[in-house]
């Protein structure tokens, strides 16, 4: 029986870049030492972090008037430095909140800065630093339009969930991250990416770890990187590039049109997401009861479809289809579903 992992990250990793990170681990180049045990100031591992940054580069098709950063301490320790770095005394920034996520960042931010908390991009203060939107809300399986108009202000995006999983305009961004455990590979390191513009007014002689124009000065490698992500990323990278991104996107947006159909068909199931919001990579839906849920999570596990269950502060049942999920997965998801629904609905 296939076994199909749903999780919401960290999340299934493409079979193929996890063989061959295991080849890089068990090729010993270096004097009997493999990728992760030699210095990050090595050519060897410059190499990789230049590719890395390189492949970014062309996947986002951003310019030179970008800098990229892979930075230890995931989203979360973006939601801290961004504000960090960037509000000085009685500065402020607009938090755009639609969600969970959305509304962590701003909470994060707050304990730094005074911030305007906005739910439409409206009430917008036009003094403010920058604007923080999330563009996918992991939990409530909900994205942020792309059509909604946003008022003109250094715009900075949380984009952990939907990174390279959906078209986009990077250019768009003055600032953009994600924790790579979804669509990128595995925890622990977060891809920033600003443009130099907006960089270079950041704050300066904050400690260094914390501090974006210290890591800018260090060419991204102020200190010791997460090598282990670093180069499972190249990997994945790698293989974005050679599948092709129009490919993956269509792929991805193939496998959410399904689930959703199924979600449509019978009132049986109740999608959670209003239909002009709903998410490609996380599909969030209720069952009659909480007890149908259970028994539905139960004989999905039993059915080799993992990792089904709702956030715990939301309940019900969610499916991640990032990147790395195979269509097969959803086929054999709404296959389970048609047939549950025929016995219990
Ligand atoms: N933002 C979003 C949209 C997320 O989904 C998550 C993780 N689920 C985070 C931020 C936090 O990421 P991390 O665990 O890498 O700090």
């Amino acid at each position: 029986m296939e076994a199909y992992n749903f999780c919401a990250g960290p999340a299934m990793i493409d079979p193929r870049a996890l063989a061959r990170v295991q080849a890089d681990l068990a090729n010993q180049p270096h004097l009997g030492a493999s990728l992760l045990e030699i210095s990050h100031r090595t050519p060897a591992y410059a190499e990789i972090h230049a590719r890395v940054l390189k492949n970014l580069h062309t996947l986002f098709n951003v310019g030179d008037d970008t800098t990229l950063f892979l930075l230890q301490g995931g989203a979360s320790g973006q939601f801290a430095m961004l504000p960090y770095n960037f509000l000085r005394e009685g500065d402020t920034a607009n938090y755009l909140v639609r969600g969970y996520w959305g509304e962590k960042a701003a909470q994060q931010a707050s304990r730094i800065a005074r911030i305007h908390m906005i739910e439409d991009p409206e009430e917008a203060d036009p003094s403010a630093r920058y604007l923080h939107i999330t563009t996918n809300e992991t939990i409530a399986g909900t994205r942020l339009p792309e059509s909604l108009p946003l008022p003109d202000l250094p715009l900075c995006a949380d984009m952990s969930s939907d990174i390279l999983a959906v078209p986009r305009n990077y250019n768009r961004f003055d600032c953009f991250y994600a924790g790579a455990q979804k669509n990128l590979g595995t925890a622990g390191l977060a891809v920033v990416a600003f443009k130099k513009e907006f960089l270079s007014q950041a704050r300066r002689n904050l400690p260094g770890a914390f501090c974006y124009l210290e890591h800018n000065k260090a060419n991204g490698l102020y200190h010791t990187p997460n090598l282990f992500a670093i180069l499972l990323l190249r990997h994945v990278t790698d293989l974005l590039l050679e599948d092709g991104l129009n490919t993956l996107y269509t792929r991805n947006a193939r496998k959410a049109e399904t689930l959703y159909k199924e979600l449509d068909r019978t009132p049986f199931w109740r999608a959670l997401a209003p239909i002009g919001e709903r998410s490609l990579t996380n599909v969030t839906w209720r069952l009659p009861t909480v007890a149908l849920e259970e028994e539905f999570l139960e004989k999905a596990e039993a059915a080799g479809l993992h990792a089904l269950r709702g956030h715990r502060s939301a309940g019900g049942i969610r499916a991640s289809l990032y990147n790395a999920l195979p269509e097969a997965a959803v086929d054999a998801l709404v296959a389970f579903m048609r047939d549950f629904e025929r016995t219990r609905g």
